[in-house]
């Protein structure tokens, strides 16, 4: 049972990174960003709600988020633990995760902080655009969701230090290497790969 949380800034590779240590502990990765855009790509009532808040870069409101993270955990395969990418977003939503969390008796485990220098993350995003075409990926896009990255989400790691839960990984280097600092920092916390991993 693994309850893990990814952070960083946009263009940090938490995404790929997130999926490779989801696989390698056995448990779903949980990305809210592919959730809103999956729900915008096949036009649900979800995805127009929230399509243009997406494509300007701001965020979600923090009850209809947290309602699709409640639904999401609670399905059958993130009852042996699960990997959140992308949520919480800001201590609202910290708060409204620990509320769920304590009403099933879990918390999270770790907190992986990717730390990838504002340059090197601009870059990656840059490139990202240029193969993927991300709707939210303009030049607009990308400045407004760093600024809240800085102003919103950087804080609730403050909150996670707290409760000793954070570690702090350069996300600078090959995918492998990224991937072999994350695995062994939550290895070193006392937390199991799965076999089949
Ligand atoms: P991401 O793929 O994590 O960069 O998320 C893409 C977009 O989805 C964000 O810019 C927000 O508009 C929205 N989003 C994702 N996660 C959250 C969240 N926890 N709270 C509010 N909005 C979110």
């Amino acid at each position: 049972m693994t309850r893990l949380l990814i952070v960083g800034p946009q263009g940090s590779g938490k995404g790929t990174q997130g999926i490779r240590i989801a696989q390698a502990f056995g448990v779903p990765a949980v990305s809210t960003g592919d959730v809103f855009r999956g729900a915008v790509a096949d036009g649900s009532e979800l995805g127009q709600q929230v399509k243009a808040i997406i494509e300007a870069g701001d965020l979600v409101s923090d009850e209809l988020t947290s309602a699709v993270v409640r639904d999401r955990l609670s399905q059958q395969d993130a009852a042996g633990g699960f990997l959140l990418d992308g949520y919480p977003r800001n201590v609202a939503q910290v708060m409204h995760l620990d509320e769920f969390l304590e009403g099933r008796d879990e918390e999270l485990d770790a907190v992986i902080e990717l730390v990838v220098p504002r340059d090197e993350s601009i870059a990656r995003i840059a490139r990202r655009a240029a193969e993927q075409g991300r709707s939210d990926d303009t030049e607009e896009g990308i400045a407004n969701r760093l600024a809240i990255y800085e102003r919103e989400t950087a804080p609730i790691l403050e909150v996670y230090r707290t409760r000793d839960i954070v570690d702090r990984i350069d996300g600078v280097g090959s995918l492998d290497e990224i991937t072999d600092r994350i695995i062994a920092a939550l290895e070193a916390r006392g937390l199991g790969r799965t076999a089949a991993a």
